[in-house]
């Protein structure tokens, strides 16, 4: 089964997707991570302003092992990768990666902006996880330990702008996601919502159990 996990930075779509994968024993994968990757090893390569180029590259020869999970996380490393986003070589260059892992057995969750309109369409189970620009940019602000609310605000807004005005891949909910707004709700409160309708899902996901040999029907 393979359950996409969608939404804006900071709305808690990776707590969600990470209580979700431990919950039902499923593999998990932060889509986001590899975007900034990509994004790290474009500044590191090439500087900025990022070029094409230079992001191109970086995505077809990327090594998941040449990162530290500390760099990644960072607010710059972020803007880079929504920047590396826009370009639509580098997805294509991530989405083989990313749909072999959706493929993993008995299941996986995938978090992102596009995983239930691109990367897995057919997933069983989507769900779309929002919040107000500003409850994320205090979550984000905790998160990063910053004294700068505002900045902080301003940088979600120009994230949410960008990944949503993109050609290629936009942020957008699947016709057949389930939105969850998290504004109101504590992290135990949103993990329960999205078992919930994961748990919805999965009633018709699940094949039929065969009845037990020698057992005939009538
Ligand atoms: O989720 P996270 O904040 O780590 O993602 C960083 C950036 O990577 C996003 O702002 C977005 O531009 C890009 N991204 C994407 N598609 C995904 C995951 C992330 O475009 N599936």
């Amino acid at each position: 089964m393979i359950i996409a996990v969608d939404g804006p930075a900071a709305a808690g779509k990776g707590t969600i997707a990470r209580a979700l994968a431990r919950h039902y024993g499923y593999h998990f994968l932060d889509t986001g991570s590899l975007y900034r990757m990509v994004g790290l090893a474009a500044l590191k390569a090439g500087g900025e302003p990022i070029s094409p180029e230079t992001a191109i590259a970086a995505a077809r020869s990327l090594d998941p092992t040449s990162f530290t999970d500390a760099e990644l996380r960072s607010e710059t490393v972020g803007a880079a990768a929504s920047i590396v986003a826009v370009i639509p070589e580098v997805r294509a260059a991530l989405l083989d990666v990313q749909r072999s892992f959706a493929r993993r057995e008995p299941g996986a969750v995938l978090d992102g902006r596009d995983i239930g309109t691109v990367v897995c369409p057919d997933a069983e189970a989507k769900l779309f996880i929002t919040a107000s620009p500003e409850v994320r940019a205090r979550r984000r602000q905790i998160e990063l330990g910053s004294a700068d609310y505002t900045a902080v605000l301003a940088e979600i807004r120009a994230r949410d702008a960008r990944d949503s005005q993109r050609a290629t891949s936009p942020l957008v909910a699947a016709k057949d996601a389930v939105t969850l707004d998290t504004s109101e709700m504590d992290i135990t409160a949103a993990v329960q919502a999205a078992i919930d309708a994961v748990d919805a899902k999965r009633v018709y996901a699940t094949p039929y159990p065969s009845p037990p040999q020698g057992e005939r029907a009538g």
